[in-house]
Parts: C-alpha cells; sequence; structure tokens
C-alpha cells in the first residue's frame, strides 16, 4: 500500500493511505527518495495555510523532491531507476505573466506540494514529463531534493542582482537564508552579514561564508559604521521581517524579501524610514529559470546543499519532524524525509 503523510489541520499530520493518480498532465510515476521539509510547508502545520490556499481537506505537503523514475522515459533518453529531481511548477505557458518569461507568476500553475495539489511526502507520486530533471551520475536523493530550495536562493539572487563590494545583509540564517550566504560568497560582496536569533544558525552562517555574524539587526549598523547595508535580503518567517530589513538597509539601499510572514502579515512598518531611504524593493516569489543552474552549483560543489540539513528521517517520523521544525528546536535547520524507509547515515 502506498502511504503519505497528510496535514488535517493545524499541527495535525498523520500517516495516510493515498493513491496516486496519473492525470493528462501528470503521466508518470516516480518513486519518491527523499523529500524536503520547507518553511512554507510549517506554514500550512501552524496556520492551516498562507494567505488564500488554505487546506479544506487533507494534504500531502512537500515540494522539494528528488525521486526515481518508476519506468524508461524515451522522449527524454532516460531510463527506470534513474535518479532525477522534480520541479514542483507546471505554469500554463499561456498567460500574459508566462509569456513574458515570469513562469513563477502564473496564476494557473500546477504546483504539486501546494493545496489542492497533493506533495511529495509519499512513496510514489505521478509527476509531469517536463518536470523531471535529470541529475549527473554522482548526485545524491538529498542533493536532488535540495535543488528546489536552493532555486528559490538563486531566483532571489537574479533580484537581488548583487554587485562588487557590496555590504549585503541576510536577515534569516534558515536554509534559505544560509543558501543565499552561500551565493552571495560567489559574487564579489564585501561584507556578508548574516542575522539570526538562533546562535547555531549563525554559527553555521560563517562556516558557509558570512563575514560577519549576530543575533539582532544591529549588527548590520555595526558593521557597516552605522550605515546600514546596500542589499537586505530577508528570509525569515517573522512578521518583523519587512521593517527589519528597512532597518538595517543604507540610504538608496535595496531590500529583496524572500521570507513567508507567520500568520500572514507584515507588522506595521515605518513609511519614513523606508521612503526617506529611498529604498528599491523587490518581493521574491518562489523561481525563474533556475534549475540548470542550481544542479552546476550543487554539482561543482561550489554550494554544500548538505549542510543545511540537519536532520533525516522516515515517513513514519514526519509528524516528529514537523512539530520540531514549527518549534524552532535547537540545532534544528531543516529535515529530509526518505519515504523508502532507508535513511542514510550521517
Ligand atoms: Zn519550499
Ligand atoms: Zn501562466
Amino acid at each position: 500500500m502506498n502511504t503519505a503523510a497528510f496535514i488535517h489541520g493545524v499541527r495535525d499530520v498523520r500517516i495516510g493511505s493515498f493513491e496516486p493518480e496519473l492525470s493528462r498532465e501528470h503521466k508518470t510515476l516516480v518513486d519518491v527518495a527523499a523529500v524536503g521539509i520547507c518553511g512554507s510547508d510549517i506554514h500550512y502545520y501552524k496556520d492551516g495555510g498562507i494567505g488564500a490556499a488554505t487546506i479544506s481537506q487533507p494534504f500531502v505537503p512537500g515540494h522539494e523532491f528528488s525521486a526515481y523514475l518508476s519506468t524508461d522515459i524515451e522522449p527524454l533518453g532516460l531510463k527506470r531507476g534513474q535518479l532525477v529531481a522534480i520541479d514542483p511548477a507546471l505554469p500554463c505557458h499561456q498567460c500574459e505573466w508566462c509569456v513574458k518569461g515570469h513562469h513563477n507568476l502564473c496564476p494557473s500553475v500546477i504546483f504539486q506540494g501546494a493545496p489542492p495539489y497533493h506533495g511529495a511526502l509519499t512513496q510514489q507520486i505521478a509527476v509531469p514529463l517536463q518536470c523531471i530533471v535529470p541529475l549527473p551520475h554522482n548526485m545524491t536523493p538529498l542533493q536532488g531534493a535540495m535543488l528546489e530550495p536552493l532555486g528559490v536562493c538563486v531566483h532571489a539572487i537574479d533580484l537581488a542582482k548583487p554587485t562588487l563590494f557590496d555590504s549585503v545583509a541576510v536577515l534569516g540564517c534558515g536554509p534559505i537564508g544560509l543558501g543565499i550566504i552561500q551565493l552571495l560568497s560567489l559574487s564579489g560582496c564585501q561584507q556578508i552579514i548574516g542575522i539570526d536569533p538562533q546562535l547555531h544558525r549563525v554559527q553555521l552562517a560563517s562556516d558557509l561564508g558570512a563575514t560577519a555574524v549576530g543575533q539582532t539587526i544591529d549588527s548590520a549598523l555595526e558593521q557597516t559604521d552605522g550605515q546600514g547595508c546596500h542589499l537586505v535580503i530577508e528570509a525569515t518567517n517573522s512578521p518583523r521581517g519587512f521593517s527589519d530589513a528597512i532597518d538595517a538597509s543604507r540610504i538608496g539601499g535595496r531590500v529583496v524579501l524572500v521570507g513567508i510572514p507567520d500568520g500572514n502579515e507584515y507588522a506595521t512598518i515605518c513609511a519614513a524610514d523606508a521612503r526617506r531611504r529611498g529604498l528599491s524593493l523587490k518581493f521574491s516569489r518562489r523561481m525563474g529559470n533556475v534549475y540548470a543552474r542550481a544542479v552546476e552549483l550543487v554539482h561543482s560543489g561550489k554550494v554544500d546543499v548538505g549542510a543545511l540539513v540537519s536532520h533525516q528521517c522516515t515517513l513514519e517520523d514526519t509528524p516528529e519532524a514537523f512539530a520540531m521544525q514549527a518549534d524552532e528546536a535547537v540545532g534544528f535547520v531543516k529535515s529530509v524525509v526518505y519515504p523508502a524507509g532507508q535513511v542514510p547515515k550521517g
């Protein structure tokens, strides 16, 4: 029997049976190898939804995943058993935004793991052929699953356009902030200041390329003689993330908001603080055309996605993994679930 982890409601994850369904778009069944639990999955778990996307029926989350093909896929030259990554997004390719190349903004996207479309916390799932991303031979299921969150980081960097000798603050050193820090250190920024209230996360930020770290945004000011940063990338789950990003930025600076705030609301922001600085602001949603670069970044060893994963478990242990992530347990960064059962050691 195929089983899956369902979110039934707030703080209620249960394992139940799940029948994967082939459809016009979802043409082939794959065996899920590894699934990352994302901060956005935790919003469904903590709040029962994200904005208008609410859970009305038990829902299988999971949009960061790798899988083994269960049949040969001749048009792609792929063989049964091959490890692939799956892009969870199937945009319509017809709307105004798709035509302009902004597939991540498609209002008609079919996104596996966002209600009403079930996701990958299961053993078998049907996926569209277009969403299959072949991987180099020596990549692992974990690395394949982490291409999706790394893609979110690459997209944020595409929007942020860091330039040589910028000072940059990264607010939030969760998996996305830590991925962004690794990309910034490839891009010639002068200062990369990682900020997170949790000590184990800022320690990881130093290991992965931050030039300075701190537990409050005061560090962004201290490190820049009170001037603030040229660029601030916000990747927190805090309603204060937006206003903190303004406070950490320099006059004429840029702010990119990547995080999803708890409760779907930003705390009040001071208009004058943002306006007088003349800030440029961008909201980042999911990702553009990033998979090829994400594969290359991992395969070349330029980005260590394994460092972002603190816990690995089986599907049966998913309820505990959700609870641990929601409670921001000490030492926790991210979990990866192995639905087939074999959790790699280490
Ligand atoms: Zn995600
Ligand atoms: Zn579209």
